[in-house]
């Protein structure tokens, strides 16, 4: 078993999908982190069969929005001395503003002067999400 230290102060990103740890981390752009992070990948779970772990030993800003829509099983653990003092299952979100691009070349919102896009969840299984504004669906 491979063993990373606990992180003192800092958080966890638990239960990712095995294989979906490397894009969460590239989106959270931790490559260029100047603190200790660690992706650890097809880590053994008795509820998941396998999973990716990150740890990061810094108290980031997440988007929880963008990391439901990555990964809706993640769970975010917050660490304070060596402790869990909280946890977030931030799941599918039901609304998306500005994360995701509409794909409709007509759509309002690829005019750059218009504001962030907004798409509203419409099939939970499937991860479809519906643009607000001209209806172009996207499947996450
Ligand atoms: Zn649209």
């Amino acid at each position: 078993m491979l063993r990373v230290n606990a992180i003192n102060k800092g958080i966890v990103l638990d239960h990712i999908q095995a294989g979906n740890g490397i894009r969460i981390f590239e989106r959270l752009r931790l490559k260029g982190a100047d603190y200790p992070v660690a992706l650890l990948m097809n880590v053994e779970s008795t509820k998941m069969g396998r999973k990716d772990i990150i740890k990061i030993s810094d108290t980031l800003d997440l988007d929880l929005t963008m990391l439901g829509l990555l990964d809706p099983r993640i769970s975010v653990n917050y660490i304070e001395e060596s402790r869990v003092t909280s946890k977030v299952h931030p799941g599918l979100p039901e609304r998306v503003d500005g994360l995701i691009a509409c794909k409709n070349p007509r759509c309002i919102t690829t005019d750059e002067r218009h504001g962030p896009s907004s798409f509203t969840l419409l099939d939970k299984e499937t991860k479809v999400y519906k643009c607000s504004y001209c209806g172009e669906r996207v499947r996450m």
